[in-house]
């Protein structure tokens, strides 16, 4: 299929790899990808792996994100680092909203719009995730609980802007269970995302924005996912900490844009 939106895979490498770890794994990832036409690859190593795995990465194809970030630009926030830090670190991608982080450390929806607002602030790339838990798939709230997702993320972008976040959808009951969301599934929620940015900024924004499935995506299923109208690219967990894994994933998404 063809598609003006450029794919976008990116690897959560979440609290994995110390920084030796980091370092091979980011320059295997590197020669893994190659010159990845077509397709914007980043890998997000855990935050005090940044600096390391940038130095590995510079010049190639293969961009940094960040796994997290506060809204502040500093201050008194013991164990945090602000959008700054990881840009002077050599991050342009920060993922945010990740469901681990909002059912974990009690990430809200109002703390994701901040965060998503000074990342924009920053010229960074936001990667802002939403999905449903098992229990809202089961009760048919998907379509709601999303759409809610999306519209307080984005509440304070604007239109101009919008374009600039990437969203990932990410069903929480497919994160880590090697049960992906059906490609068709995953399609019409992410379609519905799509009309959520639509109705908030207009058909031409909704056209340009990018969104990720996530969930247990392997080099078996990728082909299928991203074959998907709605799907443009993925963020991999456990499988982007395997280099020829990944890359054999990102090589799926430059294939859907020929
Ligand atoms: C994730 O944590 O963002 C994720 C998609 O994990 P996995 O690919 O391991 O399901």
């Amino acid at each position: 299929m063809t598609t003006t939106r450029r794919p976008i895979v990116a690897g959560n490498w979440k609290m994995n790899t110390t920084v030796a770890e980091a370092v091979v794994l980011a320059a295997a990832v590197r020669d893994a990808v190659g010159a990845a036409s077509g397709v914007e690859v980043v890998v997000c190593p855990p935050a005090v792996s940044l600096f390391p795995v940038q130095a590995v990465l510079e010049g190639g194809d293969v961009a940094l994100g960040a796994q997290n970030v506060h809204f502040e630009s500093g201050g008194a926030h013991t164990g945090e680092v602000s959008v700054s830090m990881v840009a002077s670190a050599g991050a342009t991608h920060v993922i945010v909203g990740h469901s681990e982080r909002r059912a974990r450390f009690g990430e809200t929806d109002e703390w994701v719009s901040r965060k998503v607002r000074a990342i924009l602030d920053a010229r960074l790339v936001p990667v802002m995730c939403v999905g449903e838990t098992l229990a809202e798939h089961d009760a048919g709230r998907t379509d709601a609980v999303v759409t809610a997702q999306v519209r307080a993320g984005l509440g304070a972008v604007s239109k101009d802007e919008a374009h600039r976040v990437v969203v990932a959808y990410e069903p929480v009951w497919a994160i880590g269970t090697g049960r992906p969301a059906p490609p068709e599934g995953a399609n019409e929620t992410c379609g519905t995302i799509r009309s959520a940015v639509a109705h908030a900024f207009g058909p031409g924004v909704a056209d340009a924005i990018r969104i990720q499935y996530g969930g247990s995506v392997t080099a078996a299923n990728a082909a299928t996912l991203f074959a998907q109208p709605h799907i443009d690219g993925a963020l991999v967990g456990g499988a982007s900490l395997v280099a020829s894994t990944f890359g054999v994933i990102v090589a799926a998404a430059e294939a859907r844009n020929r």
